[in-house]
């Protein structure tokens, strides 16, 4: 018997495989969860296909107040889930307790989104009307790093526009979600959301799979492009929120202290593994020396533990594969630079790696060209503005950056050159429901939140009607 179940068809039910989920400050597993077979796969779509018509059928008032209910009912048990969350994510609880606030209000905004019939004609020779209809059976499939926010980021929106939904979280965190599976079973009708677990086999299958019409997916670029290949023989929609590697410039004339702060939350928030993280900083060569050693005294000064005990900063790693990737960035930081805080792992049970900042580093170095997805951060000195423009957009992916300067006007300026989806000017990951979220290049394609986010879970149609 698992402790965790698989939500199919309205009933909690056993996997036809069971797994470990290990916490990753110790490196023990600390729950077991039901892993669902190819068949259970199946079971879960059929289910979602049976209830679409009706719950498409639902008006869009009862969605929202489902959904309001669904908010109210993760908000009661909050304590209990966010303690789940560190466990088996491994952020800090005051992080996580941040990830249910933010899931809740995700969630309570989508509510007030509506795509109202768009009137493009209405007269005495014809009637034009452009409706947003459900798509059907949407698949969710979601990263390790947000477990509860992102899949909420799928649900939420899939099942407002009048979609049913399958959620497949990532293997090494599959607890929260499955949760957030035995919530959903007391609030909407049997198949409307189902929630399974697998050992990362079963995400082809689903995206592949005949009956569903739409791909939602968080993860890395490598994993989108195979979606995109799996989804093309039956032309799935698919929205592909996918890996970057942002880069914060930051011109001489900032307060370098104030600053230092700024950008170290903003890299190593999460531990670093977050899609939005900065994971390149650019820093004009009049200010590189202070501000790298700015940045060192912070990462020396995070405290780095169980994220269960109380003052923790920083957490471990989410799990062993990523400790490894992170240990050979590591090296090869080590090689190609200076390593002025952190550099190792810690020696103990679990994957901890203390923050680390990595100085005289350039493009063309690993540690500045690829996403690390953890707690490293290269600094890279510059001093023509042209010339860091084009090393910022000299990269395969494009999805957030930042500019830092006491000079609006010129940073805003200098923000727009960036190809990147969102350019934070002296700030860095401030996105919101209201704030759509987009890719360039091999960061995505179509948009997340706000109601550009919303209808990519419709489908378009028009109605025109002649009157003579
Ligand atoms: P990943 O792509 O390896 O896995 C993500 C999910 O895809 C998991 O649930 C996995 O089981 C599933 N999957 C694996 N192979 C699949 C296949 N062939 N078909 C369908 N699904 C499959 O990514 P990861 O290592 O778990 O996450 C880290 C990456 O995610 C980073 O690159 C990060 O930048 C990105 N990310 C992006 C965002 C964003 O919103 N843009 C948010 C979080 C993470």
């Amino acid at each position: 018997m698992s402790d965790y179940k698989l939500l199919i068809g309205g009933e909690l039910v056993e996997g036809d495989h069971v797994m470990d989920v290990i916490n990753p400050a110790t490196g023990v597993s600390f729950a077991t969860v039901s892993r669902a077979s190819v068949a259970q796969a199946d079971e879960a779509v059929a289910a979602a296909k049976a209830a679409a018509p009706s719950w498409a059928a639902t008006s869009l008032a009862d969605r929202r107040a489902a959904m309001l209910a669904l908010a109210d009912a993760i908000a009661a048990r909050a304590d209990e889930i966010a303690r789940v969350l560190t466990a088996e994510q491994g952020k800090p609880l005051a992080e996580a307790i941040g990830e249910l606030a933010w899931t809740d209000g995700y969630l309570r905004h989508y509510c007030t989104l509506d795509l109202p019939d768009r009137i493009i004609q209405d007269d005495a020779t014809g009637y034009i009307a452009v409706k947003h209809k459900p798509l059907g059976v949407v698949v969710g499939i979601i990263a390790w790093n947000f477990p509860l926010l992102v899949a909420c980021w799928k649900i939420g929106p899939a099942l407002l526009a009048g979609n049913t939904i399958v959620l497949k979280p990532a293997p090494t965190t599959p607890v929260t979600a499955l949760l957030l599976g035995a919530i959903c079973k007391d609030i909407f009708p049997p198949g409307v959301v189902n929630i399974i677990a697998d050992a990362n086999d079963l995400g082809a299958h689903l995206t592949a799979h005949p009956d569903v019409a739409k791909v939602g997916f968080t993860g890395s670029t490598a994993t989108g492009k195979r979606i995109m290949a799996t989804g093309a023989d039956t032309l799935k929609r698919v929205t592909l929120e996918l890996g970057g590697n942002d880069p914060a410039i930051v011109l001489e004339d900032v307060d370098v202290k104030k600053t230092a702060q700024a950008i170290f939350s903003n890299a190593f928030l999460n531990n670093g593994q977050v899609c939005l993280a900065i994971k390149r900083a650019y820093v004009h060569n009049d200010i590189y020396d202070a501000m790298c050693s700015e940045l060192a005294t912070l990462a020396d000064a995070a405290i780095v533990d169980d994220g269960a005990k109380q003052g923790t900063q920083i957490g471990p790693i989410q799990n062993k594969a990523q400790y490894e990737k992170i240990q050979s960035f590591l090296e090869t930081a080590r090689r190609d630079g200076t390593i002025v805080a952190g550099g190792e792992v810690m020696e103990r049970d679990g994957y901890f790696v203390r923050p680390t900042i990595v100085r005289d580093v350039t493009d063309g170095h690993r540690i500045v060209d690829e996403e690390q997805f953890g707690p490293i951060l290269p600094v890279i000195r510059f001093d023509d503005i042209e010339d860091v423009i084009a090393r910022a957009n000299n990269s395969e992916t494009g999805l957030g950056g930042s500019v830092w300067s006491n000079d609006i006007a010129k940073a805003t300026e200098i923000a727009g050159r960036i190809e990147s989806g969102q350019m934070w000017v002296n700030q860095h990951i401030a996105i919101g429901p209201h704030i759509p979220m987009a890719g360039f290049k091999g960061s995505g394609i179509g948009v997340e939140q706000s109601v550009e986010g919303f209808a990519e879970y419709t489908q378009l149609q028009v109605i025109n009607v002649a009157r003579v």
